[in-house]
């Protein structure tokens, strides 16, 4: 009861001193809206049957990266105004923006209508290193903010990252894979247990891909998969 007065003047503090904005260019926008008007004409979205089910990709990769996970559901392409998005939440400190952000990703959840499918969420996780660095996670906002639409509790200790690894954007697809084995570690709880994982962007689905054996490696009875957005190529 104490934590839901206390969630409430949260959430009333943050509307008084920080109206939402529009998470790529800034403007001011609706209680409601997601991107101002003029950024949502430059929004990619991806509904079903726009993506390969199992890779979610729009050319299907499924081949080359074979998927641990069973599904992928993309909310948005990595395009248009996505990706300055992105771009302002993870590197120009905009963590709020993961808040409004997570509403597409529920929007999508509930147009694919697998709410029900999943037990609990779980976000890719960061080196401690790269966490001092930045100060937050994206993917556990978006999973926390996700979680506040769907219902679907988060686990934010689902997942641990055990080793610090080289950053994925300055590697080969076949380097990816190499360069994350082993990187993850899953908590027992996840035994029997439905996951829905997070991320903020899909690009060859190597990070997913060793996420998802490591939860399965602990006992996981399913891993699918929720991104705001995948790229249309394998590389950014
Ligand atoms: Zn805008
Ligand atoms: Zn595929």
């Amino acid at each position: 009861m104490k934590k839901q007065r206390l969630h409430i003047i949260t959430e009333v503090a943050q509307r008084l001193f920080f109206p939402p904005v529009c998470p790529s260019c800034g403007r001011s926008i609706g209680k409601r809206e997601i991107f101002c008007p003029l950024c949502s004409k430059q929004l990619f979205r991806v509904h079903p049957g726009d993506v390969c089910p199992h890779c979610g990709k729009t050319v299907c990769a499924c081949r080359s990266l074979r998927p641990l996970f069973t599904r992928v559901f993309p909310a948005s392409l990595y395009l248009g105004s996505m990706q300055p998005a992105i771009q302002n939440m993870k590197f120009n400190h905009h963590p709020g923006h993961a808040r409004i952000l997570g509403k597409l990703m529920a929007q999508s959840l509930a147009e694919y209508q697998v709410q029900a499918d999943f037990d609990m969420l779980a976000a890719i996780p960061m080196s401690r290193k790269k966490l001092r660095t930045r100060g937050y996670n994206q993917a556990a906002l978006l999973a926390a903010a996700v979680s506040r639409e769907t219902g679907i509790p988060f686990v934010p200790g689902a997942l641990t990252k055990i080793r610090e690894t080289a950053s994925q954007h300055e590697l080969s697809a076949q380097l990816r894979q190499t360069n994350l084995k082993g990187s993850f570690r899953a908590d027992p709880l996840v035994n029997g247990k439905r996951v829905l994982l997070i991320d903020d962007v899909l690009t060859t689905g190597a990070t997913a891909n060793q996420a998802a054996e490591a939860l399965l490696l602990a006992g996981a009875a399913q891993v699918d998969v929720l991104v705001l957005s995948t790229t249309s190529s394998t590389t950014i």
